[in-house]
């Protein structure tokens, strides 16, 4: 079982450090896996879970930018998953894109050349202020996914609010640490996806690293583990995802590391920095845009809208 630990949003609602993720699984292995993380982390009681036991977090499409599909894209999202309220409702990218037909039919609009169809005439302040307009008892907290320090910074100055979390890619390839002091210093909550380094170019995961074994074997713990227990330090959370029932016992079973051995695992980040989730060059079809500034994305003819 978990150590059940939780830290608080900005909003004053409290989130659990270690969650669940169940983006790749596939439609009908979602239910099971979600069932075997419950049991895991409630210790078997699932029969007796109510709904403010679980903390549910969705996002906004990037095809539901436009300000007027705000609220009506939460009510959706809400309807699909059967709740009447998300603990946190995020916009999943600082990206939109152009389509008006319904979101579900095509996710991804096409330009003729193939790539997703970007809409410029929407910012992200726009929809930001969208976000912090929704219903309270639908969304209890509003934040963001995949936004840099730019990004953030734009969203507050537009709109005096500050968004309550920003999801992000952090392993120990990616540390983030600037983006992390800034959040930090707003009171932003960072919660890490692809803490095992999940990629689309065959990389292995970093749970066959050297580096990682080495601190696991004295934990007698394992790489995944280990990696849990370093994504933690800080206060962030982090959303594994498994559609196995042993590796999602494995996950929830957490291990705390010593302050050298958490030096150690950043240290792979120092010498072998990399990020993965880059729509440019990851993603197909491609979105033409520059999201992170990062140098494999300098050629998209797109940039986001502040
Ligand atoms: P991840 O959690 O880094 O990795 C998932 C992979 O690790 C799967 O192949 C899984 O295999 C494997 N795995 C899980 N536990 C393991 C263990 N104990 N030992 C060995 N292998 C293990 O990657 P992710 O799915 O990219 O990220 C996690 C969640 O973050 C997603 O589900 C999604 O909710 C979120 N996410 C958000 C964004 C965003 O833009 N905001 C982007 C990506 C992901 P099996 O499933 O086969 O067991």
């Amino acid at each position: 079982m978990s150590l059940g630990r939780t830290v608080k949003l900005n909003t004053g609602a409290a989130i659990p450090q270690l969650g669940f993720g169940t983006w790749q699984a596939e439609p009908g292995q979602v239910e099971a896996a979600v069932f075997e993380a419950l049991k895991k982390a409630f210790g078997g009681e699932v029969p007796n879970l109510k709904r403010e036991d679980v903390f549910i977090t969705s996002k906004l499409w990037n095809s539901q930018h436009r300000p007027d599909d705000v609220a009506g894209a939460l009510d959706d999202c809400l309807a699909e998953l059967g709740l009447e309220y998300l603990d946190l409702y995020l916009v999943h990218f600082p990206v939109a894109f152009d389509e008006q037909k319904d979101v579900h039919q095509n996710l991804f609009p096409l330009e003729s050349n193939g790539d997703v169809k970007m809409l410029n005439d929407v910012s992200i302040v726009d929809t930001w202020r969208a976000m912090t307009k929704l219903d309270k008892k639908k969304a209890r907290a509003v934040g963001v996914s995949n936004h840099t320090k730019e990004h953030l910074q734009a969203l507050i100055d537009g709109t005096g609010v500050t968004p309550a979390a920003n999801q992000i890619e952090r392993h120990p390839r990616l540390l983030q640490s600037d983006l992390i002091q800034f959040c930090k210093e707003k009171n932003i909550h960072i919660t890490e996806y692809s803490a095992f380094g999940n990629n689309m170019f065959n990389e292995p995961l970093l749970v066959q690293h050297a580096t990682v074994k080495e601190v696991a074997s004295k934990y007698n713990a394992t790489p995944a583990q280990v990696i849990l227990a370093w994504a933690t330090v800080g206060g962030h959370s982090v959303i594994p995802k498994s559609v196995t029932a042993s590796r999602i016992q494995e996950n929830f079973q957490e291990v705390e590391l010593s302050k050298e051995d958490f030096e150690k695992v950043e240290q792979i980040g120092v010498k072998e920095p990399r990020r993965f989730n880059i729509p440019y060059i990851a993603n197909k079809p491609r979105w033409p845009v520059n999201i992170f500034g990062e140098p494999e994305e300098k050629d998209a003819p797109h940039k986001v809208v502040v």
